[in-house]
């Protein structure tokens, strides 16, 4: 919303506070928004992912959840996941099988993903509608019909490098 643009993981003096107070008051906004429930636990995974810009795995969620909840079980966070997931409040990130928040959820967009391979820190690119665009021309140019589209990049932060 306003604050992404100097959000981003990899920016110096990321405010990680004001980052998730941020992402979780966007989350609360738009299931009310669209009557949606942000039930308890969809709310606590939610706050457990955004624990860091490191994407959390499933499993890694369900250890957080059990060492408060012992009960909690497998199904419980998938689902959670699940309905994160759809809404856009966290992104998947396919090559490492695991999950990051998004900060502006309230957008339909397709994500592109810049990750760290030192840090294990993830930055959603802000500017998608150019990649995708060029994507998609492409793909129409060959015919290809494009279902699903990833875009994952590798490399080092500035902290990093
Ligand atoms: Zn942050
Ligand atoms: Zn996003
Ligand atoms: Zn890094």
């Amino acid at each position: 919303m306003t604050t992404q643009s100097i959000a981003g993981p990899f920016q110096p003096g990321h405010n990680h506070k004001a980052c998730v107070r941020d992402a979780m008051n966007i989350a609360e906004q738009l299931c009310q928004s669209k009557d949606l429930r942000l039930t308890k636990i969809r709310k606590r995974v939610l706050e457990l992912v955004w624990a860091g810009h490191e994407p959390a795995t499933a499993y890694q969620l369900l250890k957080k959840l059990r060492a408060e909840k012992e009960n909690a079980e497998p199904p419980t966070v998938y689902r959670a996941l699940d309905f994160l997931v759809e809404h856009n409040l966290v992104h998947r990130i396919e090559s490492l099988n695991a999950f990051i928040g998004c900060d502006h959820p309230e957008s339909e967009h397709v994500s592109q993903f810049l990750i760290c391979s030192h840090c294990n820190q993830v930055a959603e690119l802000d500017d998608s509608v150019t990649i995708n665009h060029a994507v998609s021309e492409e793909a129409k140019r060959l015919g290809f019909k494009v279902s699903n589209q990833t875009v994952e990049i590798m490399g080092l932060c500035a902290a990093c490098q």
